[in-house]
């Protein structure tokens, strides 16, 4: 199934069926030794490799993975592979650094936010995609341009703006960038608005003459946040731009933009572990809806095949009431989702929009779904065999003997095979969510034991 667009593209989707396959292998040696574990190493240091992942953050990795794998108390445990698995998860999960997703929390009125980058990385279209997100959070950013150079690129973001249903500091006739971003910041507070969003010029390669424009509207308008808006389809260079940025600038966070491309995308990876500086947003679509506070546990989780609650959580709200939402989460904190949650869920999956980007987010389809047909038709029948059932049924799928089976696929004009397979994938589901919500408590490192594809 083609369920990574979401927070991936077209790299998680690859990278993500890679582990699957090494961490299949793995599971099926009885005995974990050094050499098995030499062979997973191999395949996983291709995959990132192939992924475009920077090659020393690639060595890094796989060393570290090594020196915690190979070692007598896991491998003489009782579960070796599980534990490998484990260990691979903590090190990605280290590749990210400490997460610090969205913006910096400061009292600070207006909090001013610098976006800066190459040429072409999309620092305007992030400018509005930020100004959406804050406004969805009730706050009142003032957009405000610096790129005089270029005057399309003033009118680039009034129109994004004007799209987006957000005010831009125009200032016209004003062709200074240290004096326009210092003007947005005192309109904004004379005006009330609680955040400035400053889109900065960007050159082909980093230059002095830029760097001392940026240090320059950085040192007038002391941001909170300085974001380096990194295209994850370029390659290696990013890296390189990156760290001279983060030199010079004092980055404090990282925009991966572009992640919905078909990009290998694994220089966007490499740039964290190599600059050290944490991802706060990625962008994951075209629309200006499509950007989101960057959460590495969730990708690592969506890379290693497992689902993902929370977000899927999150989508619900959305789409349901939060009320509705509330009461999700709190039966799957009680290991009490019924066949009948899961039908209201695919309907609202189905009311939330494009299929193959959602239907990911449950947990434990993204294993179960290659053979299960997972387009709006399949969900649509899915649902068709949970109508068909009845209450007692639905809460305790246990009863389901033959015959119960057999009437239920006459009722809903399906086969007794498609009635299997919903309730083997539910009981696949509930185990994974079981582990899932596990993971919700206790500190991270347990969360990744307890989350573990067995
Ligand atoms: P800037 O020069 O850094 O301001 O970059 P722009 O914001 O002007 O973006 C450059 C190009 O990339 C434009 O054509 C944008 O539409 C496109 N773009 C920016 N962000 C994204 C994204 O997240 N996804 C996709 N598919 N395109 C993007
Ligand atoms: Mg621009």
């Amino acid at each position: 199934m083609e369920s990574g667009r979401r927070s991936g593209g077209l790299m998680f989707n690859v990278l993500g069926s890679r582990f699957e396959a090494v961490f299949g292998s793995l599971r099926r040696e009885v005995r974990l030794t050094p050499d098995a574990v030499e062979r997973a190493l191999r395949e996983i240091r291709l995959a990132l490799l192939e992924a475009d992942v920077n090659f020393r953050v690639v060595r890094a990795f796989t060393d570290r993975v090594r020196d915690r794998a190979i070692d007598r108390a896991v491998l003489d445990s009782l579960t070796p592979s599980q534990q490998v698995v484990a260990i691979v998860r903590d090190e990605l999960l280290a590749l990210f650094g400490e997460p610090r997703p969205g913006l910096a929390s400061t009292g600070a009125r207006p909090q001013v936010v610098l976006l800066v980058g190459l040429q072409g990385s999309g620092k305007t279209t992030t400018t509005a995609k930020l100004g959406r997100w804050l406004t969805k959070a009730q706050r009142h950013p003032l957009l405000v341009s610096t790129d005089v150079r270029r005057p399309a690129a003033l009118d680039q973001l009034a129109v994004l703006a004007e799209t987006a249903g957000l005010r831009v500091h125009a200032a016209e006739g004003n062709s200074d960038p240290v004096a326009r971003a210092a003007g947005a910041v005192s309109a904004a507070r004379t005006l009330g608005f609680d955040t400035v969003l400053v889109d900065t010029a960007g050159r082909l390669h980093v230059d002095d003459e830029l760097m001392q424009e940026l240090t320059a509207i950085r040192d007038a308008v002391n941001p909170s946040d300085v974001l380096f808006v990194a295209d994850a389809m370029t390659g290696q260079d990013a890296v390189k731009s990156a760290g001279e940025f983060h030199h010079q600038m004092g980055v404090t966070g990282i925009v991966l933009s572009k992640m919905d491309g078909d990009a290998r995308g694994g220089a966007a990876l490499s740039v964290v572990s190599v600059v050290n500086v944490p991802v706060a947003f990625a962008a994951t679509g075209e629309t200006l809806d499509d950007l989101e506070p960057f959460r590495p546990d969730r990708l690592v989780s969506r890379l290693l095949g497992m689902g993902d609650v929370l977000s899927l959580v999150e989508k619900a709200e959305q789409a349901v009431t939060r009320d509705d939402a509330a009461a999700m989460a709190e039966r799957l904190r009680r290991n009490a989702f019924t066949l009948e949650d899961l039908r209201d869920q695919m309907r609202a999956v189905i009311r939330m929009g494009p299929i193959d980007q959602l239907l990911g987010l449950i947990p434990g389809l993204g294993r179960v779904a290659p053979d299960a047909g997972l387009d709006s038709g399949g969900v649509a029948r899915m649902a068709a065999i949970i109508d068909s059932m009845t209450p007692r049924e639905r809460r305790n799928p246990s009863v389901m003997n033959g015959s119960r089976r057999r009437r239920v696929a006459s009722g809903s004009g399906t086969s007794v095979q498609q009635v299997n397979r919903l309730l083997r994938q539910f009981a696949e589901m509930k185990k994974m969510m079981k582990r899932a919500v596990a993971a919700g408590r206790g500190g991270r490192r347990n969360a990744l034991r307890a989350a573990l594809p067995r």
